[in-house]
């Protein structure tokens, strides 16, 4: 399924969107983030010969039933909603002469189909910072969806290169000062990214930093956040050079793993996020960043997120988890199942992950993947069948022995 989305900005005191959705699924749900949809949406008419009607579902949830062909529909957005979220996620669109941030705040984002493609235009600026295919900016995921939209105009623009690639750094004002540690930073973890797999994902990088929004709660964690598309990343970077280093580490990872090599199906975002996750832990191993006991931590933590998401899961009927559960199960589970398979292979005498990983992206590059994919070149790579484990986590019906890894490393 496909839903367009072409904004016009220059509709006063409104953003003016108008969807259009392509597919041949009988209805569309879509989430309502903070009550966008009940709130900020003006105007919500069908653009004929389309008919719409939404109704609620649940909480957070409208119902868009949908009939044959192509639905057309528009609505409008104050802009003042879509600026306030200048304090809220991600990131800034630099027009002419104004500033908005287009997150949830301004899309309808799909739930309960995680086929959905986006692609979005908007009015004035074809020549958007990001990479476009045709004249329209393509999100692969309802995540980079609500953190994406379109950077445009004045950032502080730093050359450099990592890896043999390339680099482009742009700069949000107010990050002036910590470009020299950043551009070198990156350099350096772009190339040690690039050392994993052997070969570089791309001709170029681009990378968009961003302050991050607020400073953390007292006892909170002040975590960044980021995202990875075609060519590039966003990064909302705190103060701390340590966590900057992860982040950065872990959205260089999906440049190889998620952009180049991409889903070709639902399933394998443990693998992904797993071996995202695992490389980042490799590569700040190797330079220095990340101790072995601190390795170890991680991993354990990750185990404690998973059980408790394992536990919920297993044995009860999936329709009634929560995103964030399931999310959990398959990040956390991820790294954990990634790390049981770089034992598994060394116990069967083969090298270790690392060399699965360069082999597999060898073979895929530029392709979707599949699970059946996976578990064919890992059962490859191994000589051997892959253990059990493995399939009873890809069916949620089995605890991974994560803790005998983790203890006997
Ligand atoms: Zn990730």
């Amino acid at each position: 399924m496909l839903i367009r989305y072409f904004l016009n900005p220059e509709a006063g005191d409104a953003l003016d969107v108008q969807a259009e959705v392509h597919g041949t699924a009988k209805e569309l749900r879509l989430m309502d983030v903070s009550g966008f949809l009940t709130h900020a949406i003006r105007n919500l008419t069908p653009i004929p010969p389309s008919e719409i009607g939404f109704d609620t579902v649940d909480t957070g949830v409208w119902r868009l039933p949908l009939k044959r062909g192509n639905t057309r529909f528009r609505y409008s957005v104050p802009t003042r909603f879509a600026k306030a979220w200048k304090h809220g996620i991600l990131p800034v669109v630099k027009g002419t002469g104004s500033t908005f941030f287009l997150g949830n705040g301004v899309f309808l984002r799909a739930l309960l189909s995680e086929e959905v493609r986006y692609e979005i235009r908007i009015a004035g600026h074809a020549s958007s910072s990001l990479p476009a295919t045709g004249h329209y900016w393509t999100a692969r995921n309802g995540r980079q969806l609500s953190l994406g939209g379109f950077v445009c105009g004045d950032f502080t623009e730093t050359g450099a290169s990592g890896g043999g690639i390339p680099l482009s750094l742009l700069f949000d004002r107010g990050m002036e000062g910590l470009r020299e540690e950043i551009t070198s930073l990156s350099s350096l973890l772009v190339q040690e990214m690039t050392r994993i797999f052997g070969e570089t994902p791309s001709e170029t990088l681009s990378m968009f930093i961003f302050k991050a929004p607020r400073s953390p709660a007292p006892g909170e964690k002040a975590i960044g956040s980021g995202l990875s598309f075609h060519r590039g990343i966003f990064l909302q970077l705190t103060a701390s050079s340590k966590a900057n280093a992860w982040l950065i580490l872990h959205e260089l990872a999906h440049q190889w793993l998620g952009q180049d090599i991409h889903a070709g199906e639902p399933g394998v975002k443990w693998f992904l996020e797993g071996t995202a996750s695992w490389c980042a832990m490799t590569a700040a191993q190797a330079l220095g960043f990340l101790t072995r006991d601190h390795r170890h931590e991680l991993l354990s933590q990750s185990g404690e997120t998973y059980l408790r998401a394992a536990e919920m899961i297993i044995g009860k009927n999936p329709a009634l988890l929560e995103a964030r559960t399931t999310h959990s199960y398959e990040t956390e589970g991820g790294i954990l199942l990634i790390h049981g398979l770089d034992r598994f292979f060394r116990n069967k005498g083969r090298t270790g992950f690392r060399d699965f990983l360069r082999a597999f992206y060898t073979t895929f590059r530029g392709a979707p993947i599949s699970n059946g994919d996976i578990l064919r070149a890992a059962e490859t790579f191994a000589g051997t069948p892959l253990p059990p484990y493995v399939r009873e986590f890809l069916e949620k019906k089995g605890l991974l022995p994560f803790r005998e890894w983790v203890e006997t490393d």
